[in-house]
């Protein structure tokens, strides 16, 4: 038998139920739910405070106190116990309320004749939505029991809050969700736009947050608890994880979701009138209120843990899967935890731009923002909880900025720095056709780094001379399992088939590092991007290196085959993998198959040992490209996926320029081409200064090229390399400065 306070719970919140089922106005269901609860609790008192805006809370409605201050009363975030409250989350319980730290007294409420105070929060999920109180006359703490019961109440009222119950009651005030939020995040993908959010894994609406049958809620419950922890089992089972630290994570995320103690407390709520799914709901936001102010990483990646199961729990409830129906916006932005390639690309070119919470510079998802040219932001902390699908949202990824349902002021602003790009885009695509020639007369070659089939447009309408980067990672990154030759060649043959007769330097796999290959077991090593990767793990496991230099020579047959080797460090490993490819060659002959017209073999150089490595090395090479984003995080020692230093070195430092005039000066004495093809060669002031040096080749992401194209025919190159002389000689160490003056003066 349910004992007495959880049938009256169940009552109060059957009876919530059929006020938000009448009919009425949002104000009058406010006034008579908050009766109803002052009512049932033996409490004088009973008000409901939601927020105006992110930092103001409003008294909406009361039973007890002065009618007269309802909309009149405002506290802000952390005021009196209500702000209290509100700000940490946590309910506040006392048998003599003005005697505690921080009330603050109102008179226009008449409140001061109420001794007891019990405010809980009104949240859901992590989103703050207001605060429920009950006062009464008499000098006495609340029950545990009644704590619980009151949250319970503000669960309800949560969801009735997110249905837009409410909605007329307060004034114009928008539900706490419709705030304009900005949020700061890291930039991995430049560029601006404006749409509407798209969540990938959307929220589960809770449509009926009482339980009419305990029993029967219970029973769905530990139902789908099982089937979760079915799925949980098997997933982890799928995953072999080996030993370590992932396998560890694993493990608590399995403890999680066959805890007894978090089904009983899911019990307990339903035991107190809510439905399943709510009981899940209250769980969640519960631990995350607790969580969110953890500064633990480890407790804050348990409380991910959570989050996920509370999550996969509520779709086999409600029995929304990812899919919840909803249309796809125009113009959608994708929000997300975070994503995998092979998901992102799924989404392809509809994306106007994507907003991470996690992620990182060098994670899979950014690799595919990138070749996909949509704007990134990354470590948008929060975004999942705070977006709705559908939800006006603007990404400046050149700031690292996002809007989330921006005011009007934002949004024009913003619209004009777009429509500034647009323009000067359409600038740049009256140059197209023209050579980037200096006034000197000098012509610098502009090609473009891709890494996709999809970037193979941009070939002709960025004027790109050709791809003087192919990264061949994503083709790998993207599937479960090692492509076959067959399956490569025929997409490396479409590439150069795209390409007409451009040329494309196929860059060979370069993984290991943070790129882990979903099929590869993960190595753990403190250190990956000083590791055991590209063309270390090219050598050291040779299978897949050939079948990628077979599945290129194949794709080339009839044509010039461009290759070139990733992360060189000692000459050693160029000679190798260069015999490598030769035997690859002389086996398709021997086969009696037909080969490429032309084979050029080529080395990046992204460590600074290869700049001092010997004379013969560079003569062995038939190209050279300067891979500058790896090159100048090992010559500054600086992580270029670390957020706190990868921008504190500049590669307009003349240290970093003398290692660059270095290479210029040994493949011009070996007498081999040379380009750049870091994120610095899109820089126009970059790249200006490195053809200034003597780059007569840059490869860039297509949406660069205009721009410094446009910069290279307004400058002479021998006028600049002379400002950047006198600069060192009167003992500049940055020429950035200098530079941009000098640019400054130009016409
Ligand atoms: C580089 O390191 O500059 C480069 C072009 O290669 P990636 O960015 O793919 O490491
Ligand atoms: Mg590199």
């Amino acid at each position: 038998m349910p004992d007495r306070k959880d049938s009256d719970s169940r009552k109060l919140l059957l009876r919530l139920r059929e006020i938000l089922a009448a009919p009425g106005g949002g104000q009058d269901r406010l006034d008579r739910i908050t009766h109803h609860i002052a009512d049932s609790m033996g409490t004088q008192v009973c008000s409901i405070y939601l927020f105006r805006d992110p930092e103001t809370l409003e008294l909406c409605a009361t039973e007890g106190l002065k009618s007269a201050a309802v909309h009149k009363t405002r506290l802000r975030l952390g005021e009196g116990l209500v702000g209290r409250v509100a700000r940490s989350g946590r309910y506040v319980n006392t048998a003599d309320a003005p005697s505690e730290p921080g009330f603050r007294f109102m008179p226009e409420t008449g409140e001061e004749v109420y001794s007891s105070f019990l405010g809980v929060p009104i949240q859901r999920v992590g989103e703050k939505l207001g605060v429920l109180v009950v006062q009464s006359r008499d000098v006495r703490r609340f029950s545990d029991d009644e704590v619980y019961g009151l949250e319970v109440v503000a669960m309800v009222l949560a969801e009735m809050v997110e249905l837009g119950a409410f909605l007329g009651s307060t004034d114009g005030m928008p539900a706490q969700h419709r705030f304009p939020i900005m949020l700061r995040g890291g930039i991995a993908q430049e560029g601006v736009a404006e749409g509407r959010v798209w969540l990938h894994e959307p929220r589960v609406v809770v449509t009926n947050p009482v339980g009419e049958d305990p029993l029967k809620e219970k029973a769905r419950l530990n139902e789908a608890v099982a089937m979760l922890r079915v799925t949980v089992d098997t997933m982890l089972a799928a995953t072999d994880m080996g030993s370590g630290d992932s396998a560890e994570v694993m493990e608590t995320y399995r403890l999680f979701a066959h805890s007894r103690s978090w089904l009983r407390r899911m019990e307990e709520a339903i035991d107190l009138g809510l439905s399943a799914e709510a009981a899940v709901e209250k769980e969640q936001s519960q631990a995350r209120a607790r969580l969110e102010s953890a500064a633990d990483p480890y407790l804050r990646d348990r409380l991910h843990d959570l989050d996920d199961l509370s999550n996969r729990l509520l779709r086999i409830l409600t029995g929304q899967g990812g899919d919840t129906g909803a249309e796809m916006p125009d113009n959608p932005i994708l929000v997300a935890r975070n994503i995998g390639p092979a998901d992102l690309l799924d989404y392809g070119r509809k994306l106007r731009g994507v907003v991470l919470e996690e992620g990182s510079v060098g994670s899979h998802a950014t690799v595919v923002a990138r070749a996909l040219a949509i704007p990134l932001v990354i470590h948008a902390e929060r975004i999942t909880s705070e977006a709705l699908n559908g939800d006006p949202i603007l990404v400046d990824g050149d700031m690292g900025i996002v809007h989330l349902r921006p005011e009007e002021t934002v949004a024009n602003a913003f619209r004009d720095k777009m429509a500034m790009q647009a323009e000067a885009q359409k600038r740049y695509a009256g140059l197209r056709d023209l050579p980037a020639t200096a006034t000197c007369g000098t012509t610098i070659q502009l090609y473009m780094n891709a890494g996709l089939m999809a970037d193979l447009p941009s070939l002709e309408s960025s004027g790109a001379e050709g791809v003087g980067l192919f990264r061949t990672e994503l083709q790998f990154l993207a599937r479960t399992r090692v492509p076959r030759r067959g399956e490569l060649a025929a997409l490396y043959a479409k590439v150069l088939e795209n390409a007409q007769n451009k040329p494309v330097m196929f860059r060979t796999l370069d993984i290991g590092s943070d790129k882990v290959l979903p099929y590869m077991k993960p190595q753990d090593e403190p250190n990956p991007a000083m590791g055991w990767r590209a063309i270390r793990v090219g050598l050291d496991k040779r299978g897949v290196l050939r079948m990628q230099l077979q599945a290129l020579i194949r794709a080339s047959v009839g044509r010039p085959l461009h290759v070139m080797f990733p992360f060189i460090t000692e000459m050693y490993e160029f000679e190798e993998a260069h015999r490598l490819l030769m035997e690859q060659f002389a086996r398709e002959q021997r086969l009696g198959h037909d080969v490429p017209t032309d084979l050029r073999v080529g080395a990046m150089l992204e460590t600074p040992s290869l700049a001092f490595a010997p004379k013969k090395f560079f003569e062995m090479c038939d190209f050279i490209s300067v891979g500058g984003n790896d090159l100048k995080q090992f010559f500054f020692a600086a992580d270029r996926e670390n957020e706190r230093v990868r921008r504190r070195y500049d590669s307009l430092n003349t240290s970093f320029i003398a290692l660059l005039e270095q290479i210029l000066q040994r493949c011009s004495d070996a007498r081999v081409p040379v380009s750049f093809c870091g994120e610095d060669a899109g820089r126009p002031i970059e790249a200006v200064t490195f053809a200034a040096l003597g780059f007569r080749r840059l490869s860039m992401r297509p949406a660069s090229i205009g721009p410094v194209k446009h910069l290279i025919r307004r400058v002479d190159l021998n006028e600049l390399k002379r400002v950047i002389d006198d600069a060192r000689d009167i003992g500049e160490t940055n020429l950035r400065r200098p530079v941009t003056d000098w640019l400054a003066r130009q016409s």
